[in-house]
C-alpha cells in the first residue's frame, strides 16, 4: 500500500492520540503516505483529508481527546452513506484504512470491509466493553480518574461518617465500576452484570456499619441505576448520612496513563504492520499481555464475560 487513512469515531478516549502517532510515524517509516481524516465517518463522507507528516503528531503523546477529533454519523448507518464513503476513499486514492473507535465505529469498519477495502479497528473506548481484547485505550486513564476522585470523597466522608455514592459510566459494562472499585477500595460495586435488589443494598451497607466502618464509598455504574434515586432510597430505608456524586465527563478527559500511551503506541503500530501486507478485516487487541489481532466478525462475536472472581474478591476485601 502507498497510501493510508486514519480516523477516530464514536466516544473519545485517551490514547486515542498515541495511536494516530504511532500509525503516522511507522506508515511513514514504511514509505507509506498517511492520511488524517477529521471527524469520524462524518468527515470520511465530507471529504475532510489532511496530509499527516511526521511534526503533524508531536507533541500529543500526552494529550487526552483525539487530534483528528470525532464524531457521531447517522448518515453512515444507511447503504447509500456507506458507499459515498468507500468512494470517497477509492477517488483519494487512500488503499486502507484505520479506525480507532469503539464497537459501533468496528461495525462501520466492517461494512468497509466486507465491500473490499482493507479496513483495521483499534479499540478505543473508556468503557471497555470490547470482549475480544483484556483492555482498550483509555479504560486505564478512566478508572485512574475515577480512583483520585474517589479518594478525595473518602477524605471527607470519613470526617463527616458519611456513605457516597458515586456515579461512573458504564451503561452496559461496569469495568469502570468494578476497576476503579477494587482499586478504591469501594464498600459495595454496583454493576449491570450483577444486578442487586434494594433491600441487598440496605442490608450490606448496615452489615459495614454493624462491622465497625463508620463511613463507605458505593461505586454505582450508570447502566445500573442512577446515584441520586438510590441516594433517596438509602435515606428512606436507613438512618445513614447519604450524599451522591456523578462524575459524569471528567472521566472521558485527561492525559493518558502510560497503559493508555503504550497501548496506543503498540496497537497504531500494529495497524501500520498489517495494512503494508495488504491484511484488512482485522481488530486489534491485547490477550494476555501480547498484542494481537483478530477477524472483525470474529471478534465482536465473541460475548463479553464480566469478571465475577474480581466481583468476589472486591467484597472479601472490603470487609
Ligand atoms: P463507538 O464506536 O464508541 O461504539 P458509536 O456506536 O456511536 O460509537 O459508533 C460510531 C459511529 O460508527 C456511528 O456514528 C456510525 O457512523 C458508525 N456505526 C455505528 N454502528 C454502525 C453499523 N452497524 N454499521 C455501520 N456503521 C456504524
Amino acid at each position: 500500500m502507498k497510501k493510508i487513512g486514519i480516523l477516530t469515531s464514536g466516544g473519545d478516549a485517551p490514547g486515542m492520540n498515541a495511536a494516530i502517532r504511532a500509525a503516522v510515524r511507522c506508515g511513514i517509516c514504511a514509505g507509506m503516505e498517511v492520511v488524517g481524516i477529521e471527524r469520524g465517518y462524518a468527515g470520511l463522507l465530507e471529504g475532510r483529508f489532511i496530509p499527516m507528516g511526521l511534526r503533524s503528531v508531536s507533541d500529543i503523546i500526552q494529550r487526552g481527546g483525539t487530534i483528528l477529533r470525532t464524531a457521531r454519523c447517522l448518515e453512515f448507518l444507511t447503504p447509500e452513506g456507506q458507499q459515498q464513503g468507500f468512494d470517497n476513499l477509492k477517488k483519494e486514492g487512500i488503499e486502507g484504512l484505520i479506525v480507532i473507535g469503539g464497537d459501533g465505529s468496528f461495525r462501520g469498519a466492517k461494512v468497509l470491509s466486507e465491500k473490499g477495502f482493507p479496513t483495521i479497528g483499534v479499540p478505543g473506548t473508556i468503557d471497555n466493553d470490547l470482549a475480544y481484547t483484556d483492555f482498550t485505550l483509555g479504560f486505564d486513564t478512566a478508572t485512574n480518574t475515577i480512583l483520585e476522585s474517589i479518594d478525595k470523597i473518602r477524605d471527607t466522608m470519613s470526617s463527616h461518617e458519611r456513605i457516597s455514592i458515586i456515579e461512573v459510566m458504564g451503561r452496559h459494562c461496569g469495568d469502570l465500576a468494578l476497576y476503579a472499585g477494587i482499586g478504591g477500595g469501594a464498600e459495595v460495586i454496583i454493576v449491570p452484570e450483577m444486578k442487586l435488589t434494594n433491600e441487598e443494598i440496605v442490608q450490606k451497607l448496615m452489615d459495614f456499619r454493624a462491622s465497625g466502618k463508620r463511613s463507605g464509598i458505593v461505586v454505582l455504574a450508570e447502566g445500573a441505576g442512577k446515584a441520586d434515586d438510590l441516594a433517596k432510597m438509602l435515606t428512606e430505608k436507613t438512618n445513614l448520612d447519604i450524599r451522591a456524586s456523578v462524575l459524569g465527563h471528567i472521566q472521558r478527559g485527561g492525559s493518558p496513563t502510560h497503559q493508555d500511551r503504550y497501548l496506543g503506541t503498540c496497537f497504531g503500530a500494529r495497524a501500520v504492520q498489517l495494512l503494508e501486507k495488504g491484511i484488512g478485516n482485522r481488530i486489534i487487541g491485547i490477550k494476555d499481555n501480547e498484542v494481537f489481532d483478530i477477524d472483525i466478525h470474529e471478534g465482536l462475536s465473541i460475548p463479553r464475560k464480566f469478571r465475577t472472581d474480581l466481583y468476589e474478591l472486591a467484597g472479601i476485601v472490603a470487609r
